[in-house]
C-alpha cells in the first residue's frame, strides 16, 4: 500500500542524528539556545573528559586504602576536591568488583551515564536492547561482550536514574603489582567501568 508523505510528519529527517540537528536549528532560530555553546558542551564532554577521569579514580582507588574506603563510602567530597564533578555527575555511587560480585550498571529508562567520569555513553548503552536485557539476562549480555562470569559470581545490575549514577571499580589485574599509578591508570577501560568488560592479566 503506498505511504501518503503530504502530512506533517514526513518532513521530519528519518534518523535520530537528523532530528536532533533539526530541533537544534529551530530552538538556534527561535534564541532559545546558542549553537556555540552546545558545541562547546558536546566537546567538553567527548573529547575534554572521558573514561580517563573514571580510569584516574579507579587506578588510585587500588594504591590508596583510605582514598577507596572514602569513595566507597562517599564519593562526593573526593571527587569534588578532584574537580571530577559536575553535570550529570552530581551523586556518585561506585561499586567495586571483586572476585565475589560483579557489578554492571545501565538506565533502563534512559540513558543516564556518568558524564564527568566518562564523558558521553557509547552507542550501545543507549540502545533499546541493551536497557532491556541487561536487566532481564544479564549473563547472556555480558556473554555476548565477551565477558563470561564464573557460575558462583554474584552479578548485581545497577539501575541509574537522574539522580543517581553508578561507576563500576574493575578488579585491579594481577600482574599489575609492581605498576605505577600512571601506568595502572592506562589500563582502565570505559567498559570495564560500565562492567560489560573486566580487565586483562598483566603479562611480564
Ligand atoms: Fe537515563
Amino acid at each position: 500500500m503506498p505511504h501518503d508523505h503530504d502530512h506533517p510528519h514526513s518532513v521530519l529527517p528519518p534518523e535520530p542524528a537528523l532530528r536532533i540537528k533539526a530541533l537544534e536549528t529551530i530552538l538556534t532560530q527561535k534564541g532559545l539556545i546558542d549553537p556555540a555553546a552546545l558545541d562547546e558542551i558536546i566537546d567538553t564532554y567527548q573529547n575534554r573528559i572521558g573514561p580517563q577521569n573514571g580510569a584516574k579514580v579507579v587506578a588510585k582507588m587500588w594504591v590508596d586504602a583510605d582514598f577507596r574506603a572514602d569513595m566507597l563510602n562517599d564519593p562526593m567530597p573526593r571527587l569534588r576536591e578532584m574537580g571530577l564533578y559536575g553535570r550529570q555527575g552530581e551523586h556518585m555511587v561506585i561499586v567495586e568488583n571483586t572476585s565475589e560480585v560483579h557489578n554492571v550498571v545501565v538506565c533502563t529508562l534512559c540513558s543516564c551515564y556518568p558524564w564527568p567520569l566518562l564523558g558521553l555513553p557509547p552507542g550501545w548503552y543507549k540502545s533499546d536492547a541493551y536497557r532491556a536485557r541487561v536487566v532481564r539476562e544479564p549473563r547472556a549480555v555480558l556473554a555476548e561482550f565477551g565477558l563470561s562470569l564464573a557460575e558462583d559470581q554474584k552479578l548485581r545490575v545497577w539501575d541509574s536514574t537522574a539522580e543517581i549514577r553508578y561507576l563500576v571499580a574493575p578488579e585491579r589485574p594481577k600482574g599489575s603489582e609492581n605498576m605505577s599509578e600512571d601506568e595502572l591508570i592506562a589500563l582502565v577501560t570505559r567498559d570495564s567501568m560500565i562492567g560489560t568488560a573486566i580487565l586483562p592479566e598483566v603479562s611480564a
